[in-house]
C-alpha cells in the first residue's frame, strides 16, 4: 500500500529542517515558504518567496527543500521554485489550532444542540461513516432528535451513504444553511460544500473555518426546537481537523470505531489520548466487522480475530459499546444510499445498534 500524501501542515513542519541566512533561521520562520500545491497524486510544487537579489545564492536552499520534502512518505515528486516576494518576508501565521476554547465559547457555537458526540477512528476504512450513520438513525428511533454531520474532509461519504449526494442545501431567511432531511435525520456534509470531483488541498485555516462553519452556520436546531444529539463523523486520525473540533466545539463524548485487528495499533490509542487530554469522555469503543456470518449456511467466523476490542477497552479503561458483524447487507445498503437500519428495522444488526444507542443516551443523560 502506498502511504497517503502528507498534509500541507506536515510538509511545513518538515521544512523547518531547512535553514537559511546568516542567523541560520529555518525557512518557515523566515517566511520563505509560500504556496504548497498538489498537482497530481504524490506530486507537489512548493513556492519559496525570496528577495530576487539573493536568488542565485539560494539555489542550495531550494535543492534542500526538494530533498527534505521528497523524504516524506507519500510524496513522489517535489519541485521547489524561487519567486520574488511581494513584501518583506512575513512570518507564517500559525495554522494549527492550539488553544482549547472556554466552555462558554464552545457552547455558543451550537446553542441549540444539547449534545455533540464525535465518532472517531485511528485510520480510514474501518466503517466509521457506516457506524455514524446507523448510530444516528438508531438514536433517532430511540426518540432523540438527531443530526448527522459529515466532517470527514478526506473522504466525505455520508451523502452517498444516505442517498443525498448531489443535493444542495438551501439557506434560511436568516442566512443559515438548512441541513437536508433524510431517514429522520438532519444531515450536512462537507462533501456538499465542495466539488467532489475536484480534490483540494486543505490548509489548516481552511479546514478550521469550514468545520466551524458547519457547526455555527447550519441550522441544527432553533430556540423552540433544539436538537438532542449531533453525531459528527470525524476524519480518521488525529490531525488539525480533529483538533479544531475537540478544541472549539462543545463535545459531550467520543465513540471510537475499530476493527478487531486494528484496535491494538497505536493509531487507535492516539485517538483515545487526544480525547483524554482534552477531557472529552470516551463513551466507548465499537468493534466493527467483528463476526462474519455466511449468508448461505449461517456459519459464523471471526475472520479478523475476536474480542480484541473488548479486551483492549478493558485495558484502556473505557466502556465497550458493542460489536457490529461484517455483513454484505451493511455494505450493499450503505453503498446504495440506504443505510441498513433504514431497511432492516429488526434483526441482530438493528439490535446491536439499538443497544449501542441506548448506552450512549444513558451516558449522555448522566452528564
Ligand atoms: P470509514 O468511514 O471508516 O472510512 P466506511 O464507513 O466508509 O469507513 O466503510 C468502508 C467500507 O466498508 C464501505 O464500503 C462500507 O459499506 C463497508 N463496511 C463498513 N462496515 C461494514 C460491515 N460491518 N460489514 C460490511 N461492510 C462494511
Amino acid at each position: 500500500m502506498t502511504a497517503a500524501a502528507p498534509s500541507p501542515q506536515q510538509i511545513i513542519e518538515a521544512l523547518r529542517a531547512v535553514k537559511t541566512g546568516p542567523d541560520n533561521r529555518d525557512i518557515v520562520t523566515a517566511g520563505m515558504v509560500g504556496d504548497i500545491r498538489e498537482i497530481a497524486a504524490g506530486e507537489i510544487v512548493i513556492t519559496l518567496e525570496v528577495d530576487p537579489a539573493l536568488g542565485p545564492a539560494l539555489e542550495p536552499v531550494r535543492q534542500n527543500v526538494e530533498r527534505v520534502a521528497k523524504n516524506l512518505p507519500g510524496l513522489k515528486k517535489v519541485t521547489a521554485i524561487l519567486t520574488a516576494h511581494k513584501e518583506g518576508p512575513a512570518p507564517l501565521q500559525p495554522t494549527r489550532p492550539t488553544a482549547m476554547a472556554s466552555a462558554d465559547v464552545r457552547a455558543a457555537l451550537t446553542p441549540y444542540v444539547k449534545n455533540i458526540i464525535v465518532v472517531a477512528s485511528g485510520k480510514g476504512g474501518v466503517g466509521k461513516s457506516t457506524i455514524s450513520t446507523n448510530l444516528a438513525i438508531s438514536l433517532s428511533k430511540n426518540g432523540q432528535k438527531t443530526g448527522l454531520l459529515d466532517a470527514d474532509i478526506y473522504g466525505p461519504s455520508i451523502p452517498r451513504m444516505t442517498g443525498i449526494a448531489g443535493q444542495k442545501p438551501t439557506q434560511s431567511d436568516a442566512g443559515k444553511i438548512i441541513p437536508l432531511e433524510t431517514y429522520g435525520l438532519k444531515v450536512m456534509s462537507i462533501g456538499l460544500m465542495i466539488d467532489e470531483a475536484a480534490p483540494i488541498i486543505w490548509r489548516g485555516p481552511m479546514i478550521q473555518s469550514a468545520l466551524l462553519q458547519l457547526l455555527k452556520d447550519v441550522e441544527w436546531g432553533t430556540a423552540q426546537d433544539s436538537l438532542d444529539v449531533l453525531v459528527i463523523d470525524m476524519p480518521p486520525g488525529t490531525g488539525d481537523a480533529q483538533l479544531t473540533l475537540v478544541q472549539k466545539a462543545a463535545i459531550s463524548g467520543a465513540v471510537i470505531v475499530s476493527t478487531p485487528q486494528d484496535i491494538a495499533l497505536l493509531d487507535a490509542r492516539k485517538g483515545l489520548e487526544m480525547f483524554r487530554k482534552t477531557d472529552i469522555p470516551i463513551l466507548g469503543i465499537i468493534e466493527n466487522m467483528s463476526l462474519y456470518v455466511c449468508e448461505a449456511c449461517g456459519h459464523e467466523a471471526h475472520i479478523f480475530g475476536h474480542g480484541g476490542a473488548r479486551k483492549e477497552a478493558e485495558k484502556l479503561d473505557c466502556p465497550f459499546l458493542g460489536e457490529i458483524p461484517l455483513h454484505i447487507d451493511i455494505r450493499e445498503n450503505s453503498d446504495s444510499g440506504q443505510p441498513i437500519l433504514a431497511k432492516n428495522e429488526t434483526g441482530p444488526i438493528a439490535d446491536a445498534f439499538d443497544a449501542i444507542a441506548k448506552s450512549v443516551i444513558a451516558q449522555l443523560g448522566k452528564k
